[in-house]
Parts: C-alpha cells; sequence; structure tokens
C-alpha cells in the first residue's frame, strides 16, 4: 500500500526528507548559532531573543557551569572561575600559555601534561573542556529553536588556524556531542554569506575587527571554487582595546587613579563599551561614573572625540592590510569587493577608513556579526545534502610552509605557503649512505633554509629499507592536508613497497605573533639564507664523496699505486679542510680536486670488480654471443 505524504497547505513536501545542520562561528568574544530554514539563512536567538552568545564560561562548585550573559553577569565577582576568550588557547601548549601568561586573570594549574589545564572551583579545564561548553549551549539552542536534535554542524575557525587549533576545535565540537562535518575558514563564510561565491570569479577582502582580534584575508573566487589567497592581522587588537582607550580617558578626566581596584576597572571598562556602541549610531552620549567616594563624575564623549581615541588603533590594522595585498602580488584597486566582518567594524570611523584604503564602500548589509555564523549555516545546508544541484567548493590555504629535512639541516618544502587546500604532494628522496636502511623523516613548517630557523612539526621512521648502495633506494614522502586543515604524512620504499607514516598532531600550536615573525623572518634574511643553503650543499657533497672514496680505498686500495695513493689521500686531506670552513666555492674547488684524483682509480676497480665476478665462471655461462671457450 501507497504512503500519502501529508502536508500543511501551502508548504510543499520535501522531495526528500530535509534535515538540519547549523553553522557555528565560535568567537573570541561572542559564538553564534544558524541554520538554513525554508531557504533562507538566519542566526537563532535564545529565549530572550538574543543571537549573540558571549564566550564566557563560569564554573561553579555545584551544577553545570553557566554560559553566556549570566556568566558575564557575575564575572566581576567571581574572576577565578570565569574564563573568557578560550579561543586564544586552543590549540596551545603550557609553554605558549606561559607568555601569555600575565595578560589572563585565571590560573592555571602545574602538571606534566602538554596541554595547558585552568584551575577552577569545578576541577582542572581544558580549553577544550571549555569550548565544548560553548558549543553544548549552542548546540541546545538549536535544538530547541528547530524543535528537533541537532547534530551536524559546520565550525568556523580564523584562516591562520594551525594544525593543533583546528585539531582542538573538533575535539572540542566532538566533547559537545556535535558531528563536524567541516571546519571552515571566517573569511570564507563571510564571502559565502555575501553569496560572492556565485561570481564568476573575482578578489575579495574580508576585513574582520572582533572584540580582541584583528584578521584581513584576500579570497580569490574563480570558476566556482575559493580560495584564501593571503591573511594577516593582529591577535591583539579589537574592540576591547577601544574599550580600554576609553577607560582610560574616563580615569583621566574623573580623576581616578590608575591603580583603580579590580572592579571599578571591570565596571570602567562596561562603561566605555556601553558608550562606545551608543556612538555607532549617536553624535555623543553622556557618562555617569561612580568614583570610590561615591561622588559621581558625570561627562559627555562625543563621537568626534571618539574617533581621536581610537584613531591609532585603527590605524594598527592597515599595515596588515597592505601586507596581503603585498602577499598577493595585487593592488588595492583590483580588489572587487571588501566585506566587513566583526562587531567592531560597526563603529563608522572603522567604515571610513576602510573604504579610504580599498578605495570602495565595503559591504556591510548583513549584520558583521552575525555574518559568519550565516555564511557556516549556507554551507552547512549543502554538506548535508539539502542543496545537492549547488555544490560549493570551498578552498583554503595553510599559513606556512611546510616541508622535510634534508642533509646538511636543510629544509626541502613540499608544500609552500599559501598553497590551497585539501592538496596532496608527493617527492621522491634517497639515501645518503651505502647499506642504509632506515630514515628519519622530520616534518618542519616555516619558510626559513635551515631545520634550526623553523619549526618541528613530527618525526618518524622508515624502516626495513633492503639494503642498497647510497641513491639507489626510491623514497617516496608524501603529504596529505585535508579540507579541515590536517595534516598527514607517509613514506614508502617504491622498491619493496615499505611504508611508515604519522598522522601530524602537534602538542601545541604557534601563535599568530610567531606565524607573523617567522614570516617577516624569512623576508629579512633570505639573502643570508641562500648563502647559507649553498655552503651547507657543498659540505653535504664534500661529505658524500670523502665517504665513498674511502670506503673505495678501504676495499680496494690495493689497486693503486704508491704516488696515486698518495695524490689521492693529499686530495682528500685538502677537501676535508675546505669543509671545515665556510667558502663554497673552495669546497666546490676541492671536490673537482678529489673527483679528478680519483678518475684512474674509479675505472681501474671497475674493470677489477668485472673480473672479480668472472672468476669461477664460464663465459659461456653468460651466454656471450659468439663466445669461444677459453680453455
Ligand atoms: P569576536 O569575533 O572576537 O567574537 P565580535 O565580532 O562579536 O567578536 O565583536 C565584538 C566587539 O564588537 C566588541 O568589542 C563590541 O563592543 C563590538 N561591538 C558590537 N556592537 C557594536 C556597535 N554597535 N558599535 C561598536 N562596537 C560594537
Ligand atoms: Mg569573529
Amino acid at each position: 500500500m501507497a504512503l500519502f505524504q501529508i502536508s500543511e497547505p501551502g508548504q510543499t513536501p520535501a522531495p526528500h526528507e530535509r534535515r538540519y545542520a547549523v553553522g557555528i562561528d565560535l568567537g573570541t568574544t561572542n559564538s553564534l548559532v544558524a541554520c538554513v530554514r525554508s531557504g533562507v539563512a538566519e542566526t537563532l536567538p535564545d529565549e530572550h531573543g538574543r543571537h549573540l552568545l558571549p564566550s564566557v564560561v563560569r564554573y561553579r562548585t555545584d551544577g553545570a557551569p553557566v554560559v553566556g550573559h549570566d556568566a558575564i553577569a557575575v564575572a566581576h565577582e567571581d574572576p577565578l572561575n570565569t574564563i573568557a576568550s578560550v579561543k586564544r588557547l586552543m590549540g596551545r601548549g603550557v609553554e605558549d600559555v606561559r607568555r601569555l601568561g600575565q595578560s589572563l586573570p585565571y590560573e592555571f594549574s602545574p602538571g606534566d601534561s602538554a596541554m595547558p589545564r585552568i584551575r577552577t572551583v569545578a576541577g582542572d579545564q581544558s580549553p577544550v573542556a571549555v569550548s565544548a561548553e560553548i558549543l553544548k549551549t549552542l548546540k541546545t539552542r538549536a535544538t530547541q529553536s528547530l524543535g528537533m536534535e541537532i547534530g551536524d554542524a559546520v565550525i568556523t575557525v580564523p584562516a591562520y588556524f594551525d594544525d593543533a587549533q583546528r585539531q582542538a576545535t573538533k575535539d572540542a565540537a566532538r566533547l559537545a556531542g556535535l558531528n563536524v562535518l567541516r571546519l571552515l575558514s571566517e573569511p570564507t563564510a563571510a564571502a559565502v554569506a555575501y553569496g560572492l561565491d556565485k561570481n564568476p570569479r573575482g578578489v575579495y577582502a574580508i576585513y574582520d575587527l572582533g572584540g580582541g582580534t584583528f584578521d584581513i584575508s584576500l579570497l580569490r573566487l574563480n570558476r566556482g571554487v575559493f580560495e584564501v589567497m593571503a591573511t594577516a592581522g593582529d591577535s591583539a587588537l579589537g574592540g576591547d582595546d577601544m574599550d580600554h582607550a576609553i577607560a582610560e580617558w574616563i580615569m583621566r578626566e574623573a580623576g581616578i587613579q590608575d591603580d583603580a581596584g579590580h572592579r571599578q576597572m571591570r565596571r570602567l571598562l562596561r562603561d566605555a563599551r556601553a558608550a562606545k556602541e551608543v556612538l555607532t549610531g549617536a553624535e555623543k552620549t553622556t557618562l555617569r561614573v561612580q568614583r570610590d567616594n561615591h561622588e559621581v563624575w558625570e561627562g559627555v564623549l562625543t563621537r568626534t572625540h571618539l574617533n581621536a581615541l581610537i584613531d591609532p588603533l585603527i590605524d594598527r590594522t592597515l599595515p596588515p592590510c597592505k601586507r596581503v595585498l603585498r602577499d598577493a602580488g595585487i593592488r588595492a584597486n583590483e580588489v572587487d569587493g571588501v566585506v566587513l566582518v566583526g562587531g567592531a567594524t560597526r563603529i563608522p570611523r572603522v567604515r571610513e577608513k576602510v573604504s579610504q584604503f580599498f578605495g570602495r564602500e565595503p559591504l556591510a548589509d548583513i549584520d558583521p556579526d552575525k555574518v559568519v555564523a550565516i555564511g557556516a549555516a549556507l554551507q552547512a545546508d549543502v554538506l548535508i545534502g539539502n542543496k545537492r544541484d549547488e555544490e560549493m567548493l570551498l578552498l583554503d590555504v595553510i599559513p606556512l610552509s611546510l616541508g622535510l629535512e634534508i642533509m646538511g639541516g636543510m629544509v626541502e618544502k613540499i608544500i609552500p605557503r599559501n598553497t590551497t587546500i585539501p592538496v596532496a604532494k608527493a617527492q621522491d628522496f634517497t639515501t645518503f649512505k651505502d647499506g642504509q636502511t632506515a630514515l628519519l623523516v622530520h616534518v618542519l613548517q616555516g619558510e626559513r633554509e635551515l631545520v634550526t630557523d623553523c619549526r618541528s612539526l613530527a618525526r618518524f621512521e622508515l624502516r626495513g629499507i633492503p639494503p642498497m648502495t647510497a641513491g639507489a633506494a626510491r623514497i617516496r614522502v608524501g603529504f596529505q592536508i585535508d579540507a579541515d586543515g590536517l595534516l598527514s604524512v607517509s613514506a614508502r620504499e617504491l622498491t619493496t613497497g615499505v611504508e611508515s607514516s604519522v598522522v601530524v598532531k602537534p602538542s601545541y600550536g604557534l601563535t599568530d605573533n610567531e606565524i607573523e615573525h617567522m614570516l617577516r623572518d624569512s623576508i629579512a634574511h633570505a639573502r643570508e639564507d641562500e648563502e647559507a643553503r649553498k655552503l651547507r650543499e657543498q659540505q653535504v657533497d664534500a661529505d658524500r664523496l670523502i665517504e665513498a672514496v674511502e670506503s673505495a680505498l678501504a676495499a680496494d686500495g690495493s689497486l693503486l699505486d704508491v704516488k696515486e695513493r698518495t695524490e689521492i689521500d693529499r686530495s682528500i686531506e685538502g677537501l676535508k679542510a675546505a669543509r671545515g670552513g665556510n667558502d663554497a666555492a673552495r669546497i666546490k674547488q676541492a671536490i673537482k680536486t678529489l673527483d679528478g684524483a680519483t678518475l684512474a682509480f674509479a675505472a681501474r676497480r671497475m674493470d677489477a670488480n668485472i673480473r672479480r665476478a668472472l672468476t669461477g665462471h664460464k663465459l659461456e655461462e653468460f651466454g656471450a654471443p659468439g663466445g669461444k671457450p677459453t680453455s
């Protein structure tokens, strides 16, 4: 018997059962969840109609942690158990956190774990666990709004997030009971929200000024493929810094001392933030601040004055904008569109400066603090299969080059930075020594030429290579980065098929400043590195030759007369001396000399080897054509 599909009048029955998947913007300051319903992507509010969930988690002795507005409301009473900005700690190691140390209000537990743990009344918490609480809250919100259990999600991450940070984000999602359909970069999500992916081609700049971070990304759209061309930013610049500038102004005006207590400072910052937000829509606002002696100070802040206070901060966003253009090799007027993202881009002065820099009006129709979540929801809807006809191919890039250590402490780049992912690349290597049966594969990240200047991501060994002469083995090393930006590396000896691999999960990630630093270093040291590389190459060649000649002398030294032997010995000594110095040209010359000195020796060895191989055999055994018996 056939079943009829029943639907409400006016609603078309779905051709296949409709499934929901959500998009989540897991932000440093605020997080949001969005979903496509009836073809429209929208952020989902909580029961009080609020869309933004402050990314703040407060742990308590009894009961579940409190997340969001309620956590913020009591933050000043319980600062040590109220955790904000946990995104900065994702995928970071204990060492990284120690460096961030002073700027963080809460305490860390000493421990031997590679992951930092925040001490709270409800036990030690990892950043992954704290993020999971935020995600759980959003998952519950979505389940209530949509009236069904929601498990699938696209979660956004900054474009520069490295492997460890992406992995940590995925772990948090799993902990929250979410299945991650895809990690999507925030700028790409913003571009998708504006439907820029529908254009045939173009270059777009995504300017994202949030609470505590600034990111600028250049995206290139080409034949339906989105690619992040370059990213830059400042991980310590955002709306919070403006709040500080305003709070300092209030302190000066109201005569509040610099050593204002913690509570007073929190109140001041809250007032400053409110004033800043009011001035986005108004020309002036009145501030009333209670001093410790219970007197009330009252003052007026105008938009013009606000602009003067925040101009230096906005100006700091411009050098990174220049840098991405330079990295991508384009001029500002070649950008086809600018998208504003992040709550702080609502500020009129920010818009003004951005328009000025790029020479065009930025796109800002979609609420800049919701745009990332909306793009993520659109992508989730495609990935869950609700829009089969409209497959979107979204690509990201890797922020730093990936490579391998080769002889001489050098790095051979396998995947250059800004390569779009997913990507797979392989390169063949060989053994350096006769009879070598194992190879150490050392995976590195960075732009510099020498291993010591790059960051070590992983090491593993390929064993069981059959003993062969140096240079005979063929070892193919493959790098694979999946769509979420996670790296795996494999090595395979091609004649035997022995194989070894590793999924790269570094115990901690790089800070954005470190990434910046490494990039700047690589530019500053380019010439120096080239010199160093030339020298290392000659040194490696020298070692290889000395090793080969010495082992030949040990085996077949008897083939030489005294004069020949003396000349070779002298050339070896000469090369060894040159090898010890740092003159690449001199080493090269000494290699040539030794090469020449051993020419006759090499020919004689070959003859001797052939003769040895033939000893004890009759020539006809070898089936030489027309061979005559020798006896
Ligand atoms: P994040 O991406 O870091 O989570 P958001 O994009 O939510 O942060 O931006 C938060 C910042 O935006 C805060 O500094 C907040 O004060 C600021 N902001 C939000 N709304 C406004 C507004 N109307 N005017 C000025 N600043 C605003
Ligand atoms: Mg954001």
